[in-house]
């Protein structure tokens, strides 16, 4: 059946981790399982990043259910709670890898499989502490679980830079910020070519942290889509490729999910509740820089 009706807008949902029993940035399996089916019954269309690509550029429409799912750094548990999830369903996501922190060794169990131990998956808290260690490998993919998510479909591989470090904060006499980027960066995409065999021009910002001269320098290595962390705005044909709009997506079943992606893609109702929200980030802002 011809899916016709072009969209207008396609909202970008926002993962960090699927864990075992949710917390910070993490949505748990059962919710992260109710979402998934929740789409695939109600017939939405995950596009992959081409088809995104086309659709932002005003090349050629999507469905109009249509979304895109990206998930940021590439914990363990994306293979272990939201690879078998997606496959299930047979949606697709965007995965933005910290490519430096992704390791080597054998494909470990997944919550698909039958009779396997899984292996833990901490909340985000520890799970950070682990990543930026002496070895990562506990809470982080290994290139070898990578390929099989790209084999199977369900994750596309994109840079979300080598080391995740936010060098404007770093920046001191010894170190240059733009030089740091552009080091970390290039380090990335060459980490790509030759761990998958090439790297796309899609591009997500440590931390959602960037500025001008960031995005000069992503531009200038071959990035086009640019994503954010910022929810308010809506991504629509010819709009503007290097300010990607994105919205976590909460610990919460398809009830909330489907209420969101409503209010996202109404063309009266998103504009206003994206100035009203942004009204009152301002505020939150003020409040807190007044105390
Ligand atoms: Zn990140």
């Amino acid at each position: 059946m011809q899916k016709a009706t072009n969209a207008n807008s396609i909202p970008v949902l926002m993962y960090h981790h699927v864990t075992a029993n949710g917390g910070s940035l993490s949505v748990s399996a059962i919710n992260f399982e109710k979402q998934m089916r929740g789409l695939a019954e109600r017939g939405y269309t995950t596009l992959t990043s081409s088809q995104f690509a086309d659709f932002i550029t005003g090349k050629a429409p999507v469905p109009k259910k249509s979304l895109l799912i990206t998930f940021d750094d590439g914990y363990l548990d994306n293979w272990v709670y939201a690879h078998p999830v997606l496959k299930r369903y047979e949606l697709n996501a965007m995965l933005f890898a910290v490519t430096g922190l992704i390791g080597n060794g054998p494909v470990r169990p997944h919550s698909g499989q039958v009779g396997v131990q899984v292996p833990d998956c901490p909340p985000h808290k520890l799970a950070k502490e682990i990543m930026f260690s002496e070895n990562p490998d506990p809470v982080m993919l290994r290139w070898d679980e990578i390929r099989e998510m790209v084999s199977e479909g369900t994750f596309e591989i994109h840079s979300h830079t080598s080391t995740h470090k936010r060098w404007d904060l770093l920046s001191d006499a010894s170190i240059n910020k733009n030089s740091s980027f552009r080091h970390d960066l290039s380090t990335s995409r060459d980490t790509l070519v030759e761990q998958l065999g090439g790297v796309s021009d899609h591009f997500c910002w440590p931390q959602g942290y960037f500025d001008d001269d960031y995005k000069s320098i992503a531009r200038s290595l071959g990035f086009n889509y640019l994503y954010t962390t910022d929810a308010r705005g809506m991504n629509v044909a010819n709009g503007d490729t290097t300010h990607i709009y994105r919205f976590a997506v909460r610990n919460r079943p398809f009830g909330w999910l489907g209420q969101r992606l409503w209010l996202a893609t109404n063309p009266v109702l998103a504009p206003l509740y994206n100035a009203w929200k942004s009204r009152s980030d301002a505020r939150k802002q003020k409040r807190k820089s007044s105390h």
